[in-house]
Formats: structure tokens, sequence, C-alpha cells
């Protein structure tokens, strides 16, 4: 049996930041990043809460650490909010998701209930879908390592998608994010798990990427492009969400942990390779082609690329893929990145091992060896 639910409630579309008006008479803990504060986007949350009592905690930087989720605990503690309110990027919701999580587990305080306290999270980019994640990415400085927090108790209560927010993320980000997307929906469509409602989701959010992402990136200020890539983020989000992702993730978190570059470049740099690793077609002599394959034909038929037989089908999804990341200026490259190879070479062994122990290599649909992961890790030099 399977079964397919979503704890979170979702608001979306122009306007949707409205709803946080029914936060009238509460104690509110507002969690954000600088940027936010100095670029005053946190003055568009702010303006719905004037008659809500109300605090900023803005320390949250990318790649969270968990020195900044016991930051959040000790403000939690001293605020005691009814209400949690997450706006930013990833960052900003993973810390907040993993702040409420913990405060619940560790606070123990006479005659409060700290379980009735809610999770709004509000996103800035159109990338992690953690909006509707059961996950939270923290990072190990110390180790250089990112662990995924999983649990059901992560799942934000309600998601406002308001695409007016994200007119502000430059292009770079914008590419970036957008990546993200595609690699969560392509992913989640190929994962071991998936099934006819994260298939449904995985390819409604691939189709919007590829219209969209394009225009995102060529005009900020395209709010329908906004709108639909907001769209796009979580549709992909609450995909993986039920049925993970694969190796593409497993490396870039180790690669984005140890280089430092950002978690949708890094999933971008990986994405034709991992294809074409997954499909297992060998040159022209396959006859016979993978589930797998299969699943990626799919894919290219409903984005109407060239599918003659599975091989072309795949080689036209890479190419799309490629053609995608050069409209938006990506690098295909670590060293394009700035990374000096010879420090990649040198780590190989120990990024191929933190991946073969990532949570999402369990639902990658080809079981992968260490010398395998190392491999495609040497065509992204
Ligand atoms: P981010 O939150 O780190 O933000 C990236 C940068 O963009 C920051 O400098 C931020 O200030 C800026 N920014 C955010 N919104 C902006 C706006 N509207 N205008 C201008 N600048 C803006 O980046 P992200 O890609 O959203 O999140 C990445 C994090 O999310 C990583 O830690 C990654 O591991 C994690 N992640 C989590 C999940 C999940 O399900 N929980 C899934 C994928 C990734």
């Amino acid at each position: 049996m399977k079964s397919f639910q979503i704890k979170t409630k979702i608001n979306f579309g122009k306007g949707a930041l409205e709803s946080l008006e029914q936060l009238a008479g509460k104690k509110v803990l507002l969690i954000t990043d600088p940027f936010m504060v100095k670029s005053g986007l946190v003055n568009e949350v702010i303006k719905y809460l004037q008659k809500s009592e109300y605090t900023v905690f803005c320390d949250i930087v990318p790649d969270p650490p968990m020195e900044v989720v016991t930051a959040g605990i000790k403000e939690f503690e001293r605020f005691m909010p009814d209400v949690v309110v997450a706006l930013g990027g990833g960052s900003a919701i993973d810390t907040s998701k993993a702040i409420v999580y913990f405060a619940k587990k560790i606070l123990n305080l006479e005659n409060i209930k700290l379980e009735d306290v809610k999770l709004i999270v509000i996103p800035t980019t159109s990338g992690t879908g953690s909006e509707a994640t059961s996950f939270s990415v923290i990072t190990d400085v110390q180790k250089g390592a990112k662990y995924p927090l999983v649990s059901d108790e992560l799942l934000p209560d309600v998601a406002i998608l308001d695409p007016e927010l994200v007119k502000s993320v430059p292009p770079n980000v914008t590419a970036d994010t957008g990546m993200d997307v595609l690699t969560h929906a392509i992913e989640a469509y190929v994962s071991t798990q998936s099934h006819d409602c994260s298939d449904a989701l995985a390819e409604r959010a691939i189709k919007l990427v590829c219209e969209y992402l394009p225009k995102a990136y060529a005009d900020g200020d395209d709010i329908k492009a906004r709108e639909k890539m907001h769209n796009a983020s979580c549709l992909a989000g609450i995909a993986f969400d039920k049925v993970s992702l694969g190796i593409n993730h497993s490396i870039a978190h180790a690669i984005g942990a140890k280089f430092h570059i950002s978690h949708g470049r890094a999933n971008s740099l990986l994405l034709v390779h991992v294809i074409d690793y997954n499909s297992q077609i060998k040159g022209y002599k396959t006859i016979e082609f993978s589930e797998t394959a299969k699943k990626y034909a799919e894919i290219s038929s409903f984005l109407k690329l060239n599918i003659f037989n599975e091989k072309i089908a795949v080689d036209s999804l890479k190419d799309a893929i490629i053609k995608l990341q050069k409209q938006l200026n990506m690098p295909l490259t670590l060293t394009e990145c700035g990374i000096d190879a010879k420090e990649v070479e040198s780590m190989k062994d120990e990024i191929a091992e933190l991946a073969l122990n990532d949570n999402c290599t369990k639902t990658n649909p080809v079981k992968p060896t260490k010398e395998d992961i190392i491999k495609i890790l040497e065509k992204i030099i």
C-alpha cells in the first residue's frame, strides 16, 4: 500500500502575504537573514504583524550551522512565541524548522504547551522547496559535512508563496536555485520510491522550470515567471519529500560542505552526469533499456524533445539541460566555479565516502559503488 498526504497548507499567488493578518493578537518570532533586514524586504512581512507582538531574530547564515540553531532556541525560550515565521531562502527556513523542532523537544516549561506553537514559512528563493518538506539541512562546520534532519515534525504548518518577494533575487541565485528545483523534480521522478502522485508533481515542476526559469533569469521583474518558478519549487519539494532523492543530492551535499558552492549550483554541475550514470546506456549497442532510462525518456517526451528511442531521448534530455545551463551562464565544472582541481583530487575519496553514506543514496535508481561516485566526480573537475 502507498499513501499520500500533505500536512502543510499552501497559500500562494499575488497577495498571499495578506494571510499573515490572521496572526493578530499572537506572539510572533520572525526568523530571517541580515539581507532581508538590510534590504527592507522584512518590512513586507512586518506590515501584516502590526496587531501582533513580534520580535526579529536575524542571525541566519547560508548553510546554517548548529550554533545558529542553538542561538535561535535561546531566543525562542526568551520570547516564548505562539507562532514562528521564517522568512528567507532554504537556509532561513531550515534553521527555523530545526529551532522549532528542538525547542519543542528540549525546553521543559511549566504551564506552556509548546506543541501548539505553529511554524509559518515564507520562501524568498524558488529552489529548495523546504517550505513543504520534512527535511532540515544543518552543517557541521568542524567536520565540513551537511546533515539532513528528517522528521514529519519538521513539516511547516503553513507555507506562503508570494512571488513579489522573489523579484529581488539576483540572476545568479535565480539560476542556482532554479536548477535546484529541476534536480529535485528529476531525482524524485526516477527515485526507487516514485509513484503516480509524486510523478504528477515532478512532471509539472519540470515543465514549469523549463518554460519559466530562462524568463525569470532574463527579467527578474517578470512576475508571471517568478510565480511559476515559486510554484514549481514547492511542487518539486512535495514530490521529493514523499519519495526522496538520489546520488545527485548525495554528492552535492558533500561538495557543497567541502567547497562552499551554493547547493543549487552543486546540483547543476552533476545533473547530466548523474542522468548518464543512472540510465546505464552503453553506447549504441544497448538494445534493452533500463526502467530508469525509460523514465528519463518519459521526461523528454513530455518536454517534446527528440524521443526516437530511449538512447536518443536520454541524450536529448542531457542536451536540453546543457542548453539551459548555458542560457543561465552557469559553470559546468568545479574549476569554472574557482575551485582548485588539485584540492578536489585530494578529497575525492572522502567526498565519495560521504556521498555513499548520505540518505539520498538509498533511493537512487542504481546502487553506486565508491568507484562509480569517484568517476562521476571526475567528470565535473
Ligand atoms: P539561501 O537561503 O542560503 O540564500 C542564498 C542567498 O540568497 C543568501 O545570501 C540570501 O540572503 C539571498 N536571498 C534570499 N532571498 C533573497 C531575495 N528575495 N532577494 C535577494 N537575495 C535573496 O539559499 P537557498 O538556495 O534558498 O537555500 C540553500 C539551503 O537550503 C542549503 O543549506 C541547502 O542544503 C538547503 N536545502 C534544504 C532543503 C530542504 O528540504 N530542507 C532542500 C534543498 C536544499
